[in-house]
């Protein structure tokens, strides 16, 4: 049969999801689930790390995830971390491999990797802003030439709600990348870090100007991660971060997501702290 569609991009409407089947679920932790999506008629996403796509349940909703897995790594199909939160993550939950969800995007501008090429990199990820982070990780590894030290700083609640434990201890046994993890709330055996993410910056030296720093967490670690890197004296154009927002259109038209005159589903969610600084609600 001949191919319909090449990409998403080239569906009929930008409103319009496509159907897409889940071919695999598997528990990362008691909140978040990783879904392998696969779109039909041979559609690839052709995605940047940092971009997310909207997803939908047919009579339930539609909600912005991020792509997890690496344009690097997905080919037939790809990859998105769910946490369950609410009526659409819940029903998302409930969901097998066979089942179907509507996928819209990539929307987005996503991290300019680049830019990226021939520095040192260090990405700073708390909870779920792993998810985004590790599609760029993986991208970045599986070049790993073009890149310098490659710094991952991970911070999160307790060690049962770190993502993607077993890629953590792949990752840690790298000769190539330095990874540096921290807790809140430690269980009996973690022998790491306690402490919120800012205390990790003290086990680290960096050359400040041949460094890029790629920051993705809750709103409220920005405002301390930005701080201390500033302060470490990496530039703010070498400063990244995601910001979510309440994208519901993904195409810049219908204002949910807006910063000030930035829509951020268009303009973001990946910006530069140079591009952002001036934005008052930005690191809010
Ligand atoms: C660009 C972007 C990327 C995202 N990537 C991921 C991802 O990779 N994985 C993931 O699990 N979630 C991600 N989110 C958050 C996700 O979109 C929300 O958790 C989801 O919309 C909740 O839908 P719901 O119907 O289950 O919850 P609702 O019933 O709508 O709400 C439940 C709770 O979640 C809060 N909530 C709703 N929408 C958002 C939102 N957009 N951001 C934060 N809190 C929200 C509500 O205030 C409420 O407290 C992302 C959000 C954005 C904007």
């Amino acid at each position: 049969m001949a191919r319909l569609i090449d990409t998403v991009k080239e569906s009929e409407s930008i409103y319009m999801p496509l159907p897409a089947r889940i071919t695999a679920v598997s528990k990362l932790t008691e909140l978040e689930n990783l879904y392998t999506i696969k779109l039909p008629y041979g559609i690839r996403l052709r995605h940047e790390p940092g971009q997310f796509v909207q997803v939908s349940v047919f009579g339930v909703g539609e909600a912005p995830i991020s792509i997890t897995s690496s344009p690097s790594r997905s080919f037939d199909s790809f990859e998105l971390c769910v946490r369950r939160v609410g009526d659409l993550t819940n029903v998302i939950h409930s969901l097998k491999p066979g089942d179907m969800l509507g996928i819209r995007g990539p929307f987005g501008r996503g991290f300019p990797v680049d830019r990226f090429r021939g520095k040192d990199i260090l990405l700073c990820a708390g909870g779920l802003g792993m998810a985004p982070l590790r599609s760029l990780i993986d991208e970045i590894l599986d070049e790993r030439g073009n890149y310098g030290r490659v710094i991952i700083l991970y911070g999160a609640h307790s060690p049962a709600e770190m993502l993607f434990r077993d890629e953590l201890h792949e990752w840690d046994k790298r000769g190539d990348v330095e990874l540096h993890l921290t807790v809140d709330v430690p269980t009996r055996g973690w022998e790491r870090t306690v402490g919120v993410i800012t205390t990790l910056f003290s086990d680290i030296v960096v050359l400040p100007r041949n460094t890029v720093s790629v920051v993705v967490g809750p709103p409220v670690m920005y405002p301390f991660v930005i701080k201390d890197l500033l302060q470490i004296g990496i530039p703010k154009g070498n400063i990244w971060m995601s910001f979510e927002r309440r994208m519901k259109c993904g195409v810049g038209k219908c204002g949910h997501c807006q910063l000030n005159h930035l829509y951020t589903c268009q303009a973001g969610p990946a910006f530069s702290f140079a591009e952002i600084e001036w934005v008052e609600e930005a690191l809010k």
